[in-house]
């Protein structure tokens, strides 16, 4: 199965090749798409169900070891472009 990390939004654990990784760039979350990116990252089902659940128990901030001032509009922003081009 490979690698498996917990998905910050339904906390169940996935194969890292079914998950999003998301690392900070700065103060903003960002999608890591390449997955080459140094760094913590938070691992997500690319799914709007569990990005919203995760935004909403602010689990961005703790899987990424940030407390305050984190910026997700890049991830909401992500989501809603994925929405748009399925729906
Ligand atoms: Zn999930």
């Amino acid at each position: 199965m490979g690698v498996v990390r917990m998905c910050v939004g339904c906390r169940q654990r996935e194969a890292t090749s079914s998950l999003l990784r998301c690392v900070v760039e700065g103060v903003r979350v960002v999608p890591d798409v390449s997955r080459t990116i140094p760094g913590r990252g938070a691992w997500v089902h690319p799914q709007q169900r569990c990005v919203t659940a995760a935004l909403k128990r602010e689990a961005f901030p703790r899987a990424l070891k940030r407390s305050r001032g984190l910026d997700v509009s890049t991830i909401e922003a992500f989501f809603t472009k994925e929405n748009r081009l399925n729906g």
